[in-house]
């Protein structure tokens, strides 16, 4: 009876490892799909102008008087977002931040395009 009740517990034991592995493995993909190294690219007019690190923090000043633009772009906690602009539309102020690959936020007035890349160099482009 004893030993039932021991091997009881052991099957239990053993189910409570395998879903904690479980749960290691996805949180080891889910980190490591979240911390894949993403630069954070801002064209002006449509050249490269800044290329940032999307997990360095930076605040980047879009000051260009030949543009006449007045642009703010914030990169904080793995997130890109336009905090500041002279645009009349402000649409890339609403714009929500950015996080992921693939996203952009668009300044049209000023011609500005902030757009998240993987750091991964494209071997075809
Ligand atoms: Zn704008």
């Amino acid at each position: 009876m004893k030993n039932k009740l021991f091997k009881d517990i052991f099957k239990k034991g053993d189910i409570l490892i395998a879903v904690v592995l479980i749960v290691a493995v996805v949180l080891t993909a889910v980190f490591a799909t979240r911390t894949e190294e993403s630069f954070v690219e801002i064209y002006v007019d449509g050249h490269l102008a800044y290329q940032l690190d999307l997990d360095a923090d930076i605040v980047v000043d879009l000051a260009d008087t030949i543009h006449k633009i007045d642009l703010v772009v914030e990169v904080k906690d793995g997130m890109v977002k336009v905090t500041e602009s002279n645009c009349p539309d402000k649409l890339c102020v609403h714009s929500s931040a950015v996080s992921s690959a693939g996203g952009m936020i668009i300044c049209l007035p000023n011609k500005v395009v902030v757009k998240v890349t993987p750091k991964e160099v494209d071997a075809i482009s």
